[in-house]
């Protein structure tokens, strides 16, 4: 199966803090699968490292108040473009982000609260048809 996936899970450094979160399975999972790395805010035009940002209903904002929105639906509408072209099945994406976030992100205060919804990826991808899950449900693709 053809899976998009975040590119920090795979060891990455394109987290806002220049960092990655390689999940210890990304390698058994390349070699069942065919994985298409994306990371949306970069692709969205977001330099790196970049201030953190966060949802706050449909705007996404940085800790200073920056309005980073545009550039993170353009990531969003890039990552699905990417799914399409290379025939993705499924998305497993990093897990509280703003854009790849799904089922549970931070609330928009800065405070590392957590909250009911999707990063604006996520959100897109669903919206779209294309199963979405967070980097804990990927020991789901290794049965
Ligand atoms: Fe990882 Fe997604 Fe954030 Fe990029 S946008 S660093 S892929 S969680």
């Amino acid at each position: 199966m053809r899976i998009l996936i975040s590119a920090c899970l795979l060891g990455c450094r394109c987290r806002y803090d220049g960092a990655s979160k390689p999940h210890p399975l990304a390698g058994v999972l390349a070699r069942h699968h065919t994985l298409i790395p994306v990371c949306p805010e970069q692709l969205g035009g977001l330099s790196t490292p970049r201030p953190p940002a966060e949802r706050r209903g449909d705007r996404v904002v940085t800790r200073e108040g920056q309005d980073v929105t545009e550039q993170y639906r353009r990531g969003a509408e890039e990552a699905l473009r990417l799914c399409h072209l290379m025939g993705c099945e499924a998305a497993i994406l990093k897990e509280r982000s703003p854009s790849c976030g799904c089922g549970s992100i931070y609330d928009g205060t800065f405070s590392g609260r957590m909250h009911p919804g999707d990063g604006v990826t996520a959100e897109l991808l669903a919206r779209c048809g294309i199963p979405v899950y967070g980097e804990t449900k990927l020991e789901k693709f290794l049965k």
